[in-house]
């Protein structure tokens, strides 16, 4: 994963600064440097590596801090709070409750991982006790009703969709209602994904969300679409409310960094990581844990 590998770098970077023996302005620029570029190769959107350079030099004014100062305790701080800073909206996704219905949209380009995804989600709820249901509103690809019937029915969790029907909207508000009629607690709802950002599926997704009023919308992202992350995770926020994002395929050798960018850009929290095809490769994302871990 090469999250770890930038993870690695900024370690160094680190580390070199802590085995400078005086610290100065060239040893904290040098060390910055090290970790701007380190971010910009892992896909940061370059406004964000930009921002938390100002930021931490604002931060750490070597001037005023007086010789007794840890400075390195300082700065190390300093880039630990930033890291978290852009992976941290301020502000918490809507939490599903269990035995409180909600309707959960997933939207996300074909291929991200979508459907996959919304089965480990339901997967995940389904063995804390909830009652999930999946309903298939994508009847654009061929074949996605059937791979997510077979990923419902390997999991156990009721779903609902059709071969026939070609309205999504429609389908997405038959089983929206059949599920709450059943009682469910968790509607996920499975749209389609197309292979590029136009105006149709946005259209689309915008109907689909305002006919099922989701509680919540994730935005499924390929952690390895790299500094297309930004511009992507903003076109769908644009079209729909957009509150959580689940960063896909961290297993395998994706730059990662995307992530980042998607969280700047749609000012939402990485709720969930994908780190396998298997439906229990599945992670909740702590901010700081893993910034910790990225920083060794
Ligand atoms: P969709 O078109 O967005 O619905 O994408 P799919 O759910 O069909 O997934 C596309 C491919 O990515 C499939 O081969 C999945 O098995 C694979 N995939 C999804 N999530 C992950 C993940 O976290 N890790 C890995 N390695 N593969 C994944």
């Amino acid at each position: 994963m090469v999250l770890a590998q930038l993870g690695g770098s900024i370690s160094r970077a680190l580390q070199q600064m802590s085995n400078a023996t005086i610290i100065d302005e060239k040893v904290l620029n040098d060390c910055l440097n090290e970790i701007t570029r380190a971010l910009l190769q892992a896909d940061v959107q370059f406004k964000l590596v930009r921002d938390m350079q100002t930021n931490i030099k604002k931060i750490v004014n070597l001037d005023d801090l007086a010789a007794g100062h840890n400075k390195r305790k300082i700065i190390q701080q300093a880039i630990f709070n930033e890291l978290c800073k852009i992976l941290d909206p301020g502000k918490p996704s809507f939490t599903p409750k269990k035995g409180k219905t909600s309707v959960v949209m997933f939207v996300g380009l074909q291929g991200s991982g979508k459907t996959t995804t919304c089965t480990k989600y339901a997967y995940y709820h389904q063995k804390k006790g909830w009652k999930p249901a999946l309903v298939c509103a994508d009847t654009f690809r061929a074949g996605a009703f059937d791979q997510l019937k077979q990923n419902a029915t390997k999991a156990k969790i009721p779903f609902y969709g059709s071969y026939t029907e070609s309205d999504p909207v429609r389908i997405a508000v038959e089983g929206v209602e059949r599920f709450k009629k059943e009682n469910c607690d968790l509607i996920i709802v499975d749209t389609s994904g197309r292979h590029k950002q136009e105006a149709a599926l946005f259209e689309e997704m915008r109907q689909v969300s305002e006919a099922t009023k989701p509680d919540l919308v994730i935005f499924v992202m390929d952690s390895s679409i790299g500094q297309a992350a930004f511009d992507q995770a903003q076109a769908f926020k644009q079209s729909v409310a957009v509150g959580a994002v689940i960063v896909t395929k961290m297993d395998g050798h994706a730059k990662g960094g995307g992530a980042l960018s998607a969280v700047a850009a749609t000012k939402s929290p990485v709720i969930f990581i994908g780190t396998g095809e298997h439906m229990d490769e599945f992670e909740v994302f702590d901010v700081k844990p893993f910034v910790s871990r990225l920083l060794g």
